[in-house]
């Protein structure tokens, strides 16, 4: 019986590769008992088969981090757990770093993953020359040596996974294919196989490369695309063994390992190359594909640099495969926006196996309990856009995706393929004013503002970049002028009905239950109280709210909402993001600039702080919100896409005799982080509470309904004091940066990390903020009382801490 196909099951999970297998394995730790996994051919053979197995712990992100070092640790454990082998060597790994910046970054990378437990040491050329005999390493700069990094077998690996889920309870049926999603009212019911239906309370997509494909079935958008991925294999060469550590060498897009006494190069060539972009032959299973090694050429001389003595020996093996990549290079993971019990693990970017393991464990918390047990927005689903599920931007961005994580990851740096995807109706006025454009959610919006002769154009660097004098200056506009700030790219969302009070009221911590006009800054909270947005809400009428949020949270947003309106609610969302530009004017002289515009006093008693009206500028009618993320006094401006051009130009032509200056969003960011203002996705998240994060104040605790995640609150304000608080930080000395992710000591001891940071130049040193954290509570005096100091590479800089805000701590400016 237990091999008969079946018709129910309260999971079925798709694809038989390393993520599908570990998530089965996971769901069967917590106790799962019916769940089905179904693999359309047999067990490894789409991608995982011929991975090279590296199992190495310097990530991007903590989330990534997190991910590798639990995968390395099951690894470790499967074989005793299952009797079947996973390959499992302990052979660590070395980084490369052949110029001075990729040192530098290295180092504060190992910095960072040493916060999370990530054993890693500098070493230098010569300890890896003794490690490493045939490497040639006169060009290395600096390296650095990680102990527990290793390699394992990755088709042992799966078939590990799937022993444990079998031994779980878990039925796998290879030789099944999935050919339809069935879903009734936004929830998925069940698949349909090419053996026959299966009804199922959750589906879990791990298709792989075809993830995207499946999810169409279901009308969920998982946009990846698969490209070629090239590694080598020389003949035997004397001297090389299996305890040799991998050798990442990002200079040369290349990594290196031993294989049964062979050297294995593998390849991250910073243009890549799109495959399958008319759809992967049907009878793909255990295939390699159609190399390009003219095209890959170039990086195989460069990579055999390292290791000259692969030039006299032959090579034994060319290998390409195909592997799902993602345009930001993360994973996609998660539950869908728009499908319940619907969730994906999928465009794994080349990190599937060292990562499977976190990954598997991650998704079955999720799937059991509605929330990822750690902060996975770097990689949650949600991030993508339903635009991004077009063919030709995706084969376009992953010519540069596949290289990223081999390449200098330099502050700031910006995406240079498959740009210009959203523009606003003012972009080419804005690049005429000097704009040097980055990219956010597919929307070009100026970063800085060039000067006249001044290319508008990155030079990256750790230290000032080209454009530091250029942000000084509009910050110091704004501070002390006026600053205009093209904002376009704001999501927008109508939530209207007789019921949308009570639906938002319920989302939102604040109380919105306020008169029309009026703005309310707010969080929506998940049930354990962990911040899922911050954003603003003004009441435009008794049954109409305008819901606006940063454009890289718009589907996780609406998504938010929606997924909280109950089915017998009068009440409607809609998208208005593209119906509405947004010109935000900040600074002492905006009033005085509105004033000459609109012929209207505009003082605090006719339009208060945290209030909106209708204002006329010329023929146009428009809706300005007086708030402010910059910490002076400000007007948003929300003017029908129509009205645009001419608003601006008024405003830039008036705005001569008050100094008005265009501004980017760095500026934007040096100025709210001067003011502690938080940013969702850096300073807070899911996993961080409104308490934590110091936004209590917007928890309308005595709601009739109360909110989403108000119980999980009490009971941390009752638990005692906090363990973790939201802090403000400024650099004693003026001269270094800070970006964000640098370590936190206090009173000498490792305490936290930055979590956003930028050069303050009203404060005159670097800001950050960051959560400082401890088990006895984190009370003011402990906050007060301690020294700190921020890291940056291997040298720390004293830092004071603030719990107010440094710049303007009582907001008399944003209230004048
Ligand atoms: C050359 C190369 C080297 C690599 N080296 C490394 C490395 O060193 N370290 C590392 O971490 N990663 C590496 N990777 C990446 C790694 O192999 C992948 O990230 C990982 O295998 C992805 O696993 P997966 O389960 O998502 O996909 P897959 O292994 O492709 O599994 C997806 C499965 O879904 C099945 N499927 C698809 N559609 C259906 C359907 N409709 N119904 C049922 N089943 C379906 C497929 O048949 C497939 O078996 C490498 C990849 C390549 C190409």
């Amino acid at each position: 019986m237990a091999n008969a196909f079946p018709t129910n099951a309260r999971v079925v999970v798709i694809g038989g590769g390393v993520i599908g297998s570990s998530i089965a394995y996971h769901l069967t730790k917590l106790g799962w008992k019916d769940v089905v996994l179904l693999e359309r051919k047999q067990l490894s053979c789409g991608t995982t088969w011929h991975a090279a197995g590296l199992l190495t712990t310097l990530r991007d992100t903590e989330a990534q981090t997190r991910l590798a070092r639990y995968t390395q640790d099951l690894y470790r454990r499967l074989e005793a757990e299952t009797g079947q082998a996973t390959g499992i060597l302990n052979c660590g790994s070395i980084q490369l770093a052949m110029t001075d910046d990729k040192a530098h970054e290295m180092r504060r990378g190992c910095a960072m993953a040493r916060c999370f437990g990530v054993e890693n040491r500098e070493i230098s050329a010569a300890d890896v020359q003794s490690m490493w005999p045939l490497a040639e390493v006169s060009n290395v700069k600096a390296a650095f040596h990680f102990p527990r990094d290793g390699r394992v077998n990755p088709t042992d690996v799966a078939q590990a996974l799937v022993k444990g889920a079998r031994m779980g309870g878990a039925r796998i049926f290879e030789q099944t294919k999935v050919i339809g999603i069935e879903r009734r009212k936004g929830r998925v019911t069940g698949v349909r196989t090419d053996r026959g239906d299966i009804q199922a309370e959750y589906v879990v997509n791990c298709a792989g490369m075809w993830a995207r494909e499946v999810a169409r079935m279901a009308g969920v958008n998982v946009p990846l695309q698969a490209c070629e991925h090239y590694y080598l294999i020389s003949e035997p060469i004397d001297g090389v063994h299996n305890m040799l550590p991998i050798l990442r060498d990002p200079g040369n897009a290349a990594y290196i390992r031993e294989e049964a006494g062979k050297i294995m190069v593998g390849f991250f060539e910073p243009i890549a190359k799109p495959w399958g972009i008319d759809g992967i032959p049907e009878e793909f299973c255990f295939n390699d594909i159609q190399a390009d090694w003219d095209r890959m050429m170039p990086y195989v001389e460069r990579a055999m640099q390292r290791v000259p003595c692969l030039l006299d020996h032959g090579i034994k093996l060319f290998f390409c495969g195909p592997e799902a990549f993602t345009p930001d290079h993360n994973y996609l993971m998660g539950p869908a926006p728009n499908l319940q019990n619907f969730f994906v693990a999928a465009g794994m970017n080349s990190l599937g196996i060292l990562s499977g393991g976190g990954v598997g464990m991650v998704m079955a918390h999720w799937i059991t309990e509605g929330l990822p047990p750690m902060d996975m927005w770097s990689v949650d689903l949600r991030r993508a856009h339903a635009w991004q599920d077009n063919d030709r931007y995706l084969q376009d961005r992953m010519v540069e995706s596949l290289g990223i994580g081999y390449q200098d990851h330099w502050p700031y740096r910006q995406w240079t393929r498959a740009r210009g995807v959203k523009k606003s109706i003012l972009h080419d006025r804005l690049a005429a004013a000097g704009a040097c454009f980055g990219e956010s959610a597919g929307w070009e919006r100026p970063n800085w503002y060039a000067r006249p002769g001044q290319k508008a154009e990155y030079e990256y660097a750790w230290g000032r970049q080209n454009w530091f004098e250029n942000n000084a200056e509009e910050h110091r506009a704004v501070r002390e002028q006026v600053g205009v700030f093209e904002q376009t790219s704001f999501s927008k969302f109508l939530v209207q009905g007789r019921d949308a009070e009570r639906v938002l009221n319920r989302v939102a911590t604040a109380n919105l239950s306020v008169p029309t006009d009026k703005i309310v800054y707010t969080q929506f909270l998940n049930e354990r109280g962990g911040i899922e947005a911050d954003l603003t809400v003004t009441r435009l009428a008794d049954d109409g709210y305008l819901v606006v949020t940063a454009a890289f949270t718009h589907t996780h947003v609406e998504a938010l909402i929606r997924a909280r309106i109950p089915n017998d609610a009068h009440c409607v969302v809609t998208d208005v993001s593209g119906a509405y530009s947004m010109l935000n004017l900040q600074g002492p002289s905006s009033r005085a600039l509105l004033r000459r515009l609109t012929g209207r006093a505009l003082s605090n008693e006719e339009f208060p702080f945290g209030s909106s009206q209708q204002l006329q500028i010329g023929y146009q009618t428009l809706l300005a919100l007086r708030i402010t993320y910059a910490g002076e006094l400000g007007w948003e401006l929300y003017i029908s896409t129509a009205f645009t051009l001419p608003v601006y130009d008024a405003l830039v032509e008036a705005g001569r005799d008050f100094g008005l200056r265009h501004c980017g969003y760095h500026t934007l960011n040096s100025l709210r982080i001067e003011k502690a203002y938080r940013e969702w996705g850096h300073d807070i998240g899911p996993l961080d509470t409104p308490l934590e994060a110091g936004l209590a104040f917007t928890c309308a605790w005595q709601k009739p309904e109360g909110f989403i995640g108000r119980e999980a609150l009490l009971r941390q304000r009752e638990a005692g004091p906090l363990k973790r608080r939201l802090v403000q930080f400024v650099l004693e000395d003026p001269e270094p940066l800070l970006y964000h992710n640098e370590p936190i000591y206090r009173d000498g001891v490792l305490n936290s990390y930055t979590t956003s940071a930028m050069y303050g130049h009203s404060l005159g040193a670097a800001v950050a903020m960051g959560y400082l954290v401890d088990e006895r509570g984190v009370s003011d005096d402990f906050i007060i009382g301690g020294r700190y100091e921020i890291e940056i590479g291997n040298t720390r800089h004293p830092a004071r801490a603030s719990l107010a805000p440094l710049y303007d701590p009582k907001s008399t400016r944003v209230r004048v």
